[in-house]
């Protein structure tokens, strides 16, 4: 949505969304620069990065990456910064289950009032922590399931399944016809 795209060379618009603190930044920062700061502040301002990857297929899908400035606060914002959104990543922390139901909510909330077409992922974070889990695998799974989503767990921190999750997603994008 928006942008060049064609049939080898796509651009979209891809949202994180998901309680403050469950790793949304560290996730971005992973996957464009291949970093972990466990120092990171909440983000300040606005924060916009772009990372292009190459499929199997020798096609590539250009990611517009809109990371929250701490807007998932505020509900009522959350319309204005998914609208045209192709993708949303919806990201939960493994060890806080207040964290999963809110992710549960906007699941629901995308589901009534995002682009039809959306590809929503279900990423059960910071999954380093397994000693601290409090919520099982198979929740994220049967959850993930019932909506049609693709689930991931990952860990920004060791960068376990970071490129996998963007890569699932690219799969998964709707293809202008040729
Ligand atoms: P956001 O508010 O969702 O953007 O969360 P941040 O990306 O700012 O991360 C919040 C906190 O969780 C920071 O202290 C990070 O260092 C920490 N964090 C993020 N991802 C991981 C992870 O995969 N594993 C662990 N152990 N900590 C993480
Ligand atoms: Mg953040």
């Amino acid at each position: 949505i928006g942008g060049v795209s064609d049939a080898k060379n796509l651009r979209v618009k891809l949202v994180l969304l998901g309680d403050s603190g469950v790793g949304k930044s560290c996730i971005v920062l992973r996957f464009v620069r291949g970093q972990f700061d466990p120092t990171s502040k909440v983000t300040v301002g606005a924060s916009f990065l772009s990372q292009t990857i190459a499929l199997q297929d020798s096609t590539t899908v250009k990611f517009e990456i809109w990371d929250t400035a701490g807007q998932e606060r505020y509900a009522a914002l959350a319309p204005l910064y998914y609208r045209g959104a192709a993708v949303s990543v919806i990201v939960y922390d493994i060890t806080n289950p207040d964290s999963f139901n809110k992710a549960q909510y906007w699941v629901k909330e995308l589901q009534k009032h995002g682009s039809p077409d959306i590809v929503m992922a279900l990423v059960g974070n910071k999954a380093d922590l397994q000693e601290q889990r409090e919520v099982p695998v198979q929740d994220g799974v049967d959850f993930a399931e019932k909506n049609g989503m693709f689930f991931i767990e990952t860990s920004a921190k060791t960068a376990d399944n970071i490129n996998q999750l963007f890569e699932e997603i690219a799969k998964r994008l709707p293809r202008p016809s040729p």
